[in-house]
C-alpha cells in the first residue's frame, strides 16, 4: 500500500449507504481510479462538496494493487467549472464527456492524453458557441486517444485513397464495422455502411486536428451536424457496446 498523489477529474459518483459515495476519477498517472469516500455526505466531512462530478483537483489516495476500490486520503479542489455547472446545456454535455471516458477507459491503464483532452475540453466548453460541434470534436479526439480513431482518408478494405473525384456523387461510404471510409469499388462489402457528404468527412478531419482555440471559427451546416452525430454516435456505440445514458438524454431533452 503506497500513498499516491495525482491530478484527477471526477467522472462518476455513486451513493453508498447513507453517508458514503463511490467516486470514479480519471487521472493522468493511474488512468481510471475508483475509490470510496467515507462519510462524504455528512456536512462535517472536509471532503463535503468537493467530490462533485466534473471537479478537477489533486487526489491523495492509498494505492492498493489489484483492488477495485481505493481509499481517498484527500482531494484538493483546483477547478469546479462553475461556468459549466450554471448552464444546463453545458453541464449536460460535460456529463456526457465524463460518461464517455468512463465507458471506454480501462482501469489502471494510464493515459495522460485522455486526461489532458478531458481537462482542456471542459475549459473549451465554458466558451463554446457551437456546443454540439465541440462534442463531435471531443468524440473524434477521444476515439483517437483511445486507439479507436476511424480511418478517413484511405479505403479500409483496399487501401486506395478516398477523396474528391474518387467517390460517387452521393458522397463517401462509411463502415462502422470496418472502422472507416470505403471507396466506390468496396462500398458494397458492408451492407450496413452509410453515406456521408464529402464535406462532412473533410470537416471531421478538421475537428480531429484543430486546437480548441480554433473551434469557434469553424462553421458546420445542419447536414454536417446530422451526419457527424450519426457517424460518431454509431461508432462509439459499436466500441462501448452500449447506449450512453447521457447521450440519450441529450437527444431527448436538448
Ligand atoms: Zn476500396
Amino acid at each position: 500500500m503506497a500513498a499516491q498523489k495525482t491530478q484527477a477529474i471526477v467522472i462518476r459518483t455513486f451513493p453508498l449507504q447513507e453517508f458514503h459515495k463511490i467516486i470514479t476519477f480519471y487521472t493522468p498517472d493511474f488512468g481510471r481510479v475508483k475509490a470510496v469516500a467515507y462519510g462524504v455526505k455528512s456536512p462535517k466531512s472536509r471532503l463535503s462538496g468537493s467530490l462533485e462530478l466534473l471537479n478537477h483537483g489533486t487526489l491523495l489516495f492509498q494505492h492498493r494493487e489489484n483492488r477495485e476500490l481505493q481509499n481517498i486520503t484527500d482531494f484538493n479542489l483546483i477547478d469546479g467549472f462553475d461556468a459549466i455547472r450554471s448552464d444546463f446545456t453545458r453541464i449536460t454535455y460535460g456529463c456526457y464527456f465524463a460518461e464517455l471516458v468512463d465507458s471506454i477507459a480501462s482501469e489502471g491503464i494510464a493515459s495522460p492524453e485522455i486526461f489532458d483532452l478531458l481537462h482542456t475540453t471542459y475549459h473549451a466548453l465554458v466558451h463554446a458557441d457551437d456546443i454540439p460541434l465541440l462534442a463531435r470534436g471531443f468524440e473524434i479526439k477521444f476515439l483517437d486517444c483511445a486507439g479507436y480513431g476511424p480511418e478517413l482518408s484511405r479505403c479500409v478494405q483496399c487501401g486506395s485513397s478516398v477523396r474528391e473525384g474518387t467517390t460517387d456523387r452521393f458522397g463517401i461510404a462509411f463502415s462502422v464495422r470496418y472502422g472507416g471510409v470505403l471507396c466506390s469499388e468496396c462500398k458494397n462489402r458492408d451492407g450496413a455502411a452509410f453515406t456521408i457528404a464529402l464535406g462532412s468527412c473533410e470537416l471531421l478531419k478538421v475537428l480531429r486536428k484543430s486546437e480548441w482555440e480554433r473551434f469557434n471559427r469553424i462553421r458546420a451546416s445542419t447536414r454536417n451536424h446530422q451526419e457527424l452525430k450519426r457517424l460518431l454516435g454509431n461508432f462509439i456505440e459499436y466500441h462501448t457496446e452500449r447506449t450512453l445514458k447521457s447521450l440519450r438524454f441529450i437527444e431527448n431533452v436538448l
